[in-house]
């Protein structure tokens, strides 16, 4: 048996890369036995699997056993409420790239985009992409989103592919790592990602787009080889990473501020809106919580409300 990565998926047929590089499509052995997580898919990107060879004339192997994951995103089903399709798995971290104008990324995406790495467990780095358009108010206002960013553990890069700032850094984050990477369409991804792999064809509207709503057509996540033991993952399907999961009391968890201060509110199921004694509301009075943050987190509350 050998171990191999997940590199694509057509939900019946996988493409394997073997730890020697090889590639080979695969199929799942027939009597497979699902264990732990209930999605629609067993396998997805980024899963490391056991394989042996069906065929040795045809190069079709059979998948044995899929390892343990460090994580997995997972988009709830439409049609099921109870299976969630499995998008990707085993990543290192997600890069948010977001720009100030040109089109402007609003405070609200990013906040829902960190709850839910936060929910998966996934680090992210926020790429503050065109700096070159931004005078030095609007520069200012980045430096600030940065250290409030910053503070709440979340990695930083400041960018500009026309004026060539921070390219080496972010060629730097890739190596070495599985990413996904997220963003607007027209922040500059596709970009980004010809500085790190010049060559690499991957289309604009094929990047990961979060902002698309609605009705997803069922798509597969695909990963891309960028170099000894570095891959990207390009996810059109992913929706908020499947913030739709999460629960209303589990919401303030995945705000790193709140998080420290939950056992401090007077009440035990207190949901931070209007109670009398909220720890929440009384930093974000005093100024340790950014009001920018608790409108985000007032705003995904309201919409859980609406799911009602
Ligand atoms: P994507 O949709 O996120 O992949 O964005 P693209 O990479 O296609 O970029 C959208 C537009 O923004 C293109 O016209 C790029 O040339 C432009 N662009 C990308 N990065 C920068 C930048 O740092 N500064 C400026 N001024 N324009 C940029
Ligand atoms: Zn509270």
């Amino acid at each position: 048996m050998e171990k191999g990565l997940i590199m694509r998926s057509t939900g019946s047929w996988y493409e394997i890369r073997s730890e020697s590089g090889k590639v080979f499509d695969g199929r799942l052995k027939g009597k497979f036995k699902m264990k732990g997580l209930q999605t629609s898919n067993p396998i997805a990107v980024g899963d490391w699997v056991m394989f042996e060879m069906e065929d040795e004339g045809n190069q079709k192997v059979i998948i044995d056993e899929i390892l343990p994951r460090k994580n997995y995103i997972i988009r709830k089903s439409v049609h099921n409420a109870h299976h969630g399709q499995l998008m990707a798995c085993n990543l290192d971290q997600a890069l948010f790239v977001m720009t100030l104008k040109m089109p402007k990324t609003s405070l609200g995406f990013l906040d829902r985009f960190l709850v839910s790495a936060e929910a998966f467990r996934i680090p992210v780095t926020i790429v503050f992409n065109k700096m070159d358009l931004l005078n030095e108010h609007e520069q200012e206002e980045v430096f600030e989103l940065a250290g409030l960013y910053q503070s709440l553990g979340y990695g930083i890069l400041l960018t500009s592919v026309d004026k060539n700032q921070g390219l080496e850094d972010f060629k730097e984050l890739f190596q070495g790592k599985i990413t996904l990477l997220a963003g607007h369409s027209g922040v500059g991804k596709s970009s980004l990602m010809n500085v790190v792999s010049p060559g690499l064809n991957i289309k604009t509207n094929e990047i990961s787009d979060f902002a698309k709503k609605g009705v997803h057509t069922t798509t597969y996540a695909t990963m891309w080889e960028l170099g000894e033991g570095t891959f990207l993952i390009d996810s059109p399907g992913i929706n908020e990473m499947g913030l739709l999961d999460i629960e209303e009391a589990e919401l303030s968890h995945y705000f790193p501020e709140m998080r420290d201060l939950l056992g401090e509110c007077k009440f035990n199921n207190c949901r931070h809106i209007k109670e009398p004694g909220c720890a929440v509301i009384r930093s974000m009075e005093t100024g340790e919580i950014a009001v920018s943050r608790y409108l985000s987190y007032l705003s995904m509350m309201e919409n859980h409300d609406n799911r009602r």
